[in-house]
């Protein structure tokens, strides 16, 4: 496949500026992040894309280069440590968290999108989201359940109330930026004198420096502790769901937007009901005297058992349908049903009684097949599957 052009990519001119380009980037970040587009192939490329572009733009000499020799330039000796299209997410994120105004992760775009308008604030700290997996079995999927869970994360150091500051003397504006968050530098490159501008050294960004660093989490005004979250899940979840609570994942440093709590739902196998979406499946082995005879099984449901007639002159295949003894559909949309599939238990061996009572069987014409049963038969059980 054809490389597109790196400035075409980002939808910026030639001569955008570092700072048009940083935002372009932002911007195609944002509206192809794999949070907001998951399991979307054409938007993690694009992503990718916009990545790779923005890896070359954003950086000097890279970008001198590729103005110079276009893609060409960006292979080969000069290139140096240049990942392309192979990078992975992570890589990606790991790269330019920054930009997601988080560290880490899938830091998440949560920190900015104020929109408008020149955001000349210093920028928060946001604490990186929590993933979880909770296993829960058919009867809590059944009814929803609230789960209380222990779990190890970041939360505000109670020391310092998560400012990262012993004592009232709290923090100052940071001398170096005067609280801009940025620095201007001048440099020479080989375009001349040229201005940079980027995220300010000493307060990383924050536009304050701390006076004197709580002890207790070195500045940090966080602190790796144990808490019990309340998680509430509702009815009808499947294996593999995930739902997310926000706000309730790792704080951010000195008082920065906490990240999410992310729940991945896993199914604790059931002993005996096999599920399918909102619908239960047993699977019923009867005897041939009462599939024969007719009479009554036992059906295990979610809660308890239910007693259900079975017809004299039940087939092998048959379904029988018990209607709303399935699960409820998350979205609150009614519940499914239990299927209940009849298979009929044929002895491996048999005595020489049961062996001269089958012969005899065999002698009469009511217990052997012939083709209109058979049609009649297999018509009624493709109805059920259509
Ligand atoms: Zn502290
Ligand atoms: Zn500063």
């Amino acid at each position: 496949m054809e490389k597109r052009d790196y400035y075409e990519v980002l939808g910026v001119d030639k001569k955008a500026s570092a700072d048009e380009i940083k935002k372009a980037y932002k911007k195609m970040a944002i509206k192809y992040h794999p949070d907001r587009n998951p399991g979307d192939k054409e938007a993690e490329d694009k992503f990718k894309e916009a990545a790779e572009a923005y890896e070359v733009l954003s950086d000097e000499n890279k970008r001198a280069r590729y103005d110079q020799f276009g893609h060409a330039g960006m292979g080969g000796a000069a290139g140096g440590g240049y990942g392309g299209q192979n990078m992975s997410m992570d890589d990606i994120f790991s790269m330019f968290g920054d930009i997601f105004g988080g560290h880490g992760g899938f830091g998440g775009f949560g920190g900015f999108g104020g929109g408008g308008g020149q955001r000349q604030q210093a920028r928060r700290f946001r604490g990186s989201d929590l993933r979880i997996k909770v296993k829960l079995s058919l009867k809590e999927i059944a009814e929803g359940v609230e789960k209380k869970l222990k779990l190890k994360k970041y939360v505000p150091c109670e020391h310092c109330g998560g400012t990262g500051a012993e004592g009232s003397a709290g923090t100052e504006t940071c001398p170096e930026c005067h609280g801009t968050g940025s620095v201007t530098r001048t440099q020479q490159s080989i375009f001349g004198m040229m201005q940079t501008q980027s995220v300010c050294p000493r307060c990383n960004g924050e536009g304050k420096v701390i006076k004197n660093k709580c002890p207790h989490c070195s500045g940090e005004g966080i602190l790796y502790a144990e808490e019990i979250v309340t998680v509430k899940i509702p009815a009808g979840v499947a294996e593999g769901m995930q739902l997310s609570m926000n706000g309730k994942g790792n704080a951010g440093k000195r008082n920065g937007v906490p990240g999410d709590l992310l729940i991945l739902v896993e199914e604790e196998p059931h002993a005996e009901l096999i599920r399918d979406e909102n619908d239960l499946i047993y699977n019923l082995l009867l005897d041939i005297p009462t599939a024969t005879l007719g009479g009554t099984a036992d059906i295990p449901t979610i809660d308890s058992k239910v007693r259900v007639k079975i017809e004299p002159g039940t087939q092998p295949g048959k379904v029988l349908r018990l209607r709303g003894k399935g699960l409820p559909n998350v979205n609150g949309y009614g519940t499914g049903d239990l299927l209940v599939n009849i298979s009929v238990y044929i002895p491996e061996t048999l005595s020489r009684d049961e062996k001269a009572a089958m012969e005899k069987f065999q002698k009469s014409d009511n217990f052997m097949p012939n083709d209109s049963l058979k049609d009649k038969i297999f018509r009624k059980f493709k109805n059920l599957f259509d």
